[in-house]
């Protein structure tokens, strides 16, 4: 299999599409449409990568569970070894019910509510990534009030390093003026005030500065920001910090992007950080990737209703839907779009749109895209590149029960999300 093609769980085989060795109609057959579906290797692949190219280096790896919380897909992820980085308290139940210990958990977000930190505290999670004053003091408080008899926990602040990550501007996070984090003189501020969170263990700094990043460089420039602020805080603190997080947000090829490689990223991580951690005897390196782990080992399986000819333009009406698959709508983002069936993957094309049947303009997958015009009703078409940000971002509008989930391994497959019913609405 080769390295640099991104669906090679998903080949197609005597023409027709498969996830490893599973024929994805076959899916659509015993499970309807919309249909997502998961590899398990695909899941596996990124990580032994990365785990691979970090070696010798002492790291964390911290999956972004908001990128894809299925508790069926963090198994995997946990027998894999790593930890979650966490943006809510659903979160934190759900990756608990996987079977994730608190001490393989972050807990990261602007906006962490008070039961929320509770709850946390109580699951003993590894650190809170800390994003302002009040948020600190918010802990502080939540502490005092659950352990009068004085228990402490771990943070991390989030550094806002001020870098342009040249991403969407709906996925940059690490501007200034973006809600993220907190600024030089925030960090520098917190560093003299120690005295007023007794509570709270400074025990690192991290950074997040956005995502489908598709060069190191804007990452790079932020590694330097945060050495120096490292040095800043430590020397106004008289603390030594015991972790550095470096966040996620590496990109993946959705059409003809080249983002750096898994190695290529280890490669520049061990060269910004191993001499620097070495010289100070063992501070460890967390990540959080997210969309590296995920995005590419899912796809959403949807099925053609009309096509719809109009003299300018020709539309594709399909049974998935914005609520199903935001990131079009949301992002404009491109998603590769491929028949089940391979035969009809050549012939005459024609520049068409692909819909769902939601009641936005902005419910569409792909505009003016080069398509077959053999393309008909009750044909199975594949949106490759959804598993990350796909059923994660899935919603109820329209009043749409959100599609089913089934992972595959080799040539099995297990329902890992039951259709929801409309009922439940
Ligand atoms: C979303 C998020 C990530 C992961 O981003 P990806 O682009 O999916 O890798 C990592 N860290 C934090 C704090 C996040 O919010």
């Amino acid at each position: 299999m080769k390295k640099s093609d991104p669906h090679e769980f998903f080949p197609y085989r005597g023409g027709k599409l498969f996830c490893e060795e599973v024929d994805l109609s076959d899916l659509i057959q015993k499970f309807g449409s919309p249909l997502y579906v998961y590899s398990k290797n695909a899941f596996r692949s990124p990580v032994e990568r990365l785990k691979k190219g970090l070696e010798g280096l002492p790291y964390q790896i911290f999956f972004a569970m908001k990128s894809n919380s299925n508790p069926e897909i963090l198994k995997i992820l946990l027998e894999a070894g790593i930890g979650v980085d966490l943006v809510s308290g659903g979160e934190m139940r759900i990756a608990k019910k996987a079977g994730f210990p608190g001490s393989r958990m972050v807990f990261s977000g602007v906006g962490k509510m008070a039961d929320e930190i509770e709850a946390a505290v109580k699951n003993e999670i590894h650190s809170f990534h800390v994003e302002s004053i009040p948020e600190l003091d918010l802990i502080q408080e939540v502490l005092e009030g659950l352990f009068p008899q004085g228990r402490t926990t771990q943070v991390a602040l989030r550094f806002n390093p001020d870098v342009n990550p040249k991403t969407h501007p709906y996925i940059s996070t690490g501007l200034r003026e973006n809600k993220f984090g907190l600024e030089k003189s925030e960090i520098l501020w917190i560093a003299k005030n120690l005295k007023r969170w007794p509570r709270i263990q400074f025990a690192g700094l991290s950074i997040h500065i956005g995502s489908q990043l598709l060069t190191l460089s804007p990452l790079k420039e932020a590694f330097g920001k945060l050495k120096s602020c490292v040095a800043l805080f430590e020397e106004q603190s008289g603390l030594t910090l015991n972790y550095i997080d470096l966040g996620g947000g590496l990109g993946i090829r959705y059409k003809n992007e080249n983002p750096p490689t898994i190695e290529a990223y280890c490669k520049m991580v061990q060269k910004e950080w191993s001499a620097w951690v070495k010289k100070r005897g063992g501070t460890k390196i967390f990540l959080e990737p997210g969309r590296l782990i995920s995005g590419n080992a899912g796809v959403l399986l949807t099925q053609v209703q009309f096509r719809k000819e109009r003299k300018h333009r020709t539309f594709l009406v399909v049974d998935a839907a914005m609520n199903d698959l935001l990131r079009p709508s949301l992002y404009g983002s491109y998603h590769e779009i491929v028949p089940l069936d391979g035969s009809t993957r050549k012939g005459r094309t024609t520049s068409t749109d692909v819909v769902g049947p939601a009641c936005e303009t902005a419910d569409r997958f792909a505009s003016g895209r080069k398509l077959p015009v053999s393309w008909k009703r009750g044909d199975g078409l594949a949106l490759l590149s959804c598993g990350a940000y796909g059923f994660s971002m899935s919603s109820n509008y329209n009043s749409r029960p959100r599609p089913a989930e089934v992972l595959v391994q080799n040539k099995e497959f297990f329902l890992i999300r039951a259709r929801e019913k409309i009922d439940s609405l």
